[in-house]
């Protein structure tokens, strides 16, 4: 073999070793977002390169033309790779299916083209070998699909590029220098058309596979340095994916450019897609985009739901900006805090309200008591309170059991919430003991709801097993009149209670008014 085309064979395989190096570098970082794709590139530039030295290192035709049919397995998908891989690297997704499928078209008709060029003319019209400046090389006359095949991949490196300008302005002082590098390896190969018109490189030598090459290595280079495929992207997905609250992030004109699975707790009510505007229609998106409005960080939203009950979500949002007047996008965490929410209103109403008879409790009573005295106050009004309690209580839970008192206490709550008004206050006060307050009820009043009372519950009977139970009870009433020195709820209380004690005493079943 003549010294000049071993020569150039020997730099090619090196290159090639390089390259098929760098793909099986990338290829066991393939879980990394775009190490898949930039090791498919590599892998053909690797082809490229190798059926480039096979192409220089044979002298007849039919040779020549074997090694063009190998490097066409990877030639036309060295722009396309590169684009994916770019794609990937700018946006953080990959190309859609169906866009990878059409972009596919042009390289692969090419590889069938240049497998079955002795029946036509599309690609290679007239292919010889002729004598070059260093050895023999093959010459023809581009067909149409050759120029179709070389424009395409034109546009995929300048689709590349843009993508690269494009993002320039969003990443940081790091990442930009790993574009601007990026950018500076893309444009290598129309750089060197200017070295064959000065005649510096001889028109003879195809410089393309060392270019793709120089490209490989100087993103393998930038990606190296700066750790795209390193440990801390990664683990940041994965971190972003296995958090319970649904993550969002919007661009400036609220496209969605990334969400974790968590996601799926919102389907029945936003689906949002990648590279898509947040559905409109959504309620929750309307909030969302009234918050940003509004520079609100954090919401609360109710989902109405008559099957599975209302759910409860937390929205927080935090904003990027690189200036505090500028608005890049925002990141949206989304937490669903149903179960939260149930259950603090659970415990707000076990706070509030008493487990046997759900009446009053005790402590809402008294906070209930020192704030209609206040009213009453304030507006000049009456208060009348009413302390009611079972007449010989014991002797039920003695002959029928506690469960039957238990009965009865909530027949006698049931009571003593029909015979009273909406804006009375009735709860349990402990035991077999209740209290009602009845804000704007002057003594007549009060003592015509108290005897009302009485009788709802000497009327109302309670069967147990065949049998019906009665019970009776006593009721003191007091009321704080207009003009009345400002007591304490407790004082009230205990004047109420005089009175109870009076109607035990005078033989139960009574309303006993203590002035
Ligand atoms: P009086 O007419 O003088 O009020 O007599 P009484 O038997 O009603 O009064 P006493 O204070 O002697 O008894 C009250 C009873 O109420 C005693 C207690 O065991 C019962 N009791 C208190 N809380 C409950 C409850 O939640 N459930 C039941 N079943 N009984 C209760
Ligand atoms: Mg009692
Ligand atoms: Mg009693």
């Amino acid at each position: 073999m003549p010294i000049a085309p071993l020569l150039l064979s020997i730099i090619l395989v090196i290159a090639g070793i390089i390259t098929v190096f760098l793909s099986s570098w990338a290829f066991f970082r393939r879980n990394v977002n775009g190490a898949g794709e930039f090791g498919l590139f590599m892998i053909s530039v690797s082809i490229y390169i190798f059926g480039y030295a096979l192409e220089v290192a044979r002298s007849d035709l039919s040779g020549i033309l074997d090694a063009i049919k190998f490097e066409y397995t990877g030639i036309p998908y060295v722009s396309f790779f590169l684009l994916l891989f770019v794609f990937r690297f700018t946006t953080g997704h990959a190309i859609k299916p169906l866009y990878i499928v059409l972009l596919l078209i042009i390289p692969i008709l090419s590889t069938i083209l240049v497998y079955t060029m002795p029946y036509h003319t599309l690609f290679y019209i007239n292919p010889r070998v002729v004598a070059g400046k260093f050895f023999p090389v093959l010459t023809f006359e581009k067909g149409p699909f050759y120029m179709v095949r070389f424009f395409y991949q034109q546009i995929l490196s300048v689709g590349a590029v843009a993508l690269l300008i494009f993002h320039l302005p969003e990443v940081d002082k790091k990442r930009k220098a790993q574009v601007i590098s990026m950018l500076f390896g893309i444009c290598i190969p129309w750089s060197l058309v200017f070295f064959y018109y000065i005649g510096i490189i001889p028109s003879d030598i195809d410089i393309n596979p060392f270019s793709s090459a120089v490209i490989g290595i100087i993103f393998s280079i930038t990606i190296f340095k700066f750790g795209l495929f390193e440990l801390v992207p990664k683990a940041r997905e994965m971190a972003v994916d296995s958090i319970q609250e649904a993550f969002i992030v919007l661009d400036k004109f609220n496209v969605v450019k990334d969400m974790n699975s968590a996601i799926s707790i919102l389907c029945h009510i936003i689906k949002p897609e990648i590279g898509k505007k947040l559905p409109e229609e959504s309620e929750l998106s309307t909030k969302i985009l009234h918050a940003l409005l509004n520079n609100e960080n954090k919401f609360e939203f109710m989902h109405q739901n008559s099957h599975t009950g209302n759910c409860y979500y937390q929205i927080k949002m935090y904003r990027v900006s690189k200036t505090p007047q500028s608005f890049e996008g925002v990141a949206i965490l989304v937490s669903d805090v149903t179960e939260m929410r149930v259950l603090m209103k659970k415990l707000e109403h076990q706070a509030t309200y008493d487990v046997l008879t759900d009446l009053y409790n005790r402590r809402y009573l008294m906070e209930a008591g020192r704030r209609e005295i206040e009213v009453s106050k304030r507006n000049k009004t009456p208060l009348g309170i009413i302390m009611v309690d079972v007449d010989h209580f014991k002797k039920v839970n003695d002959t029928y059991g506690h469960h039957t008192g238990d009965l009865v206490l909530k027949q006698v709550a049931a009571c003593l919430t029909s015979g009273t008004r909406r804006i009375d206050i009735a709860g349990r006060y402990g035991g077999e003991e209740f209290l009602i307050i009845c804000p704007v009820a002057g003594s007549k009043d009060v003592l015509l709801v108290a005897e009302r009372l009485r009788l709802l519950v000497e009327n109302s009977k309670i069967q147990v097993e065949n049998k019906l139970i009665q019970v009776t009870v006593s009721l003191g009433v007091h009321t704080l009149l207009v003009g009345d020195p400002i007591p304490e709820i407790e004082w009230l209380i205990e004047k109420a209670d005089a009175g109870l004690y009076k109607a035990k005493n005078d033989g139960r079943n009574r309303v006993c008014h203590i002035e």
